[in-house]
C-alpha cells in the first residue's frame, strides 16, 4: 500500500514522528537502516537507541527540561510514556534502563498497524511527504542527497542540550549557580 507518510530514521525522533502520524490515521513507512547499515555509535538494531547517557534529563517542574517534558506529556509524547515505563531511580532526573526502553520503543512501533517498518537505508529523499529523521549520523549516501537539495557544502550539528554559553553574556545579578545533583542553590554573591 502506498504510504501517506514516509519517516527516515527510526532513533528518537522518527520513533515519535512516526507513532503521532499513525495515532492520527496515516499510513507510515518508516525506514531504519540498521542493522543492515550500523553507524559508528549504535550498537543494536533496536529503535530508539540511546547511543550515550540513559539520562533524559530533569523532571523537576522548575528546570527547563522538566518544563519541556510536561508539556511533552501534556501533548501524550510516545517517547516519554516508554520512558517513565522503563525508569530507574535519578534523583530529580528522569533516566531510563536504556535497553528496556529500546526493546519497549520498538516492541510497540513494530505493533502499531498503521507503522511498516522497513530495515533499509534511505539513499535519496522520496518524492511524497517524508520527515527526515535520521539525526547527527545520517548515512553518507542521505547526507550528500541533503546537502545538493538544501544546497549548502555542509551539514551542522547542533546539541541542543549543551549550548555554550559565553561567561561575560550572564546577568549575575539574577544568576544562581547550584549543583547538578545535589539541588542546593547558592546566592552568587556569597561565591
Ligand atoms: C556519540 C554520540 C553521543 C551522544 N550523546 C548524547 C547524550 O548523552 N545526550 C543527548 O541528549 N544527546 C546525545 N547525542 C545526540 C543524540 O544523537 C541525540 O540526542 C538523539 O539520538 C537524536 O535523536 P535522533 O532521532 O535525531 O537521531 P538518532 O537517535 O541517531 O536516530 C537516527 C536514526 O536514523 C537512522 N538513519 C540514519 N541515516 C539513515 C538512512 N539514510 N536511512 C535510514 N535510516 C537512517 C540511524 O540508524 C538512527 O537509528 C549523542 C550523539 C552521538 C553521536
Amino acid at each position: 500500500m502506498k504510504p501517506d507518510l514516509v519517516v527516515i530514521g527510526g532513533g528518537l525522533a522518527g520513533s515519535e514522528a512516526a507513532w503521532q502520524a499513525a495515532q492520527r490515521g496515516l499510513q507510515v513507512l518508516l525506514h531504519e537502516m540498521r542493522p543492515k547499515r550500523p553507524t559508528g555509535a549504535h550498537a543494536t538494531d533496536r529503535l530508539a537507541e540511546l547511543v550515550c547517557s540513559n539520562s533524559l534529563g530533569s523532571n523537576l517542574p522548575d528546570r527547563a527540561s522538566g518544563v519541556l517534558k510536561t508539556e511533552l506529556r501534556t501533548m501524550g509524547s510516545f517517547l516519554l510514556a516508554c520512558a517513565e515505563e522503563t525508569a530507574v531511580p535519578a534523583g530529580g532526573a528522569l533516566a531510563v534502563d536504556r535497553e528496556a526502553f529500546a526493546e519497549l520503543v520498538t516492541e510497540r512501533v513494530q505493533g502499531h498497524p498503521r507503522i511498516e517498518l522497513v530495515r533499509s537505508e534511505v539513499e535519496r529523499l522520496p518524492a511524497g511527504p517524508a520527515i527526515v529523521a535520521s539525526g547527527p549520523l545520517t548515512s553518507p549516501a542521505l547526507a550528500a542527497d541533503l546537502q545538493q537539495w538544501l544546497g549548502g557544502p555542509h551539514l551542522y550539528f547542533y546539541d541542543a542540550l549543551a549550548p555554550i554559553v559565553e561567561y561575560e553574556s550572564v546577568d549575575l545579578s539574577i544568576a544562581f549557580r547550584a549543583s547538578r545533583y545535589g539541588g542546593v542553590r547558592y546566592p552568587t554573591a556569597t561565591i
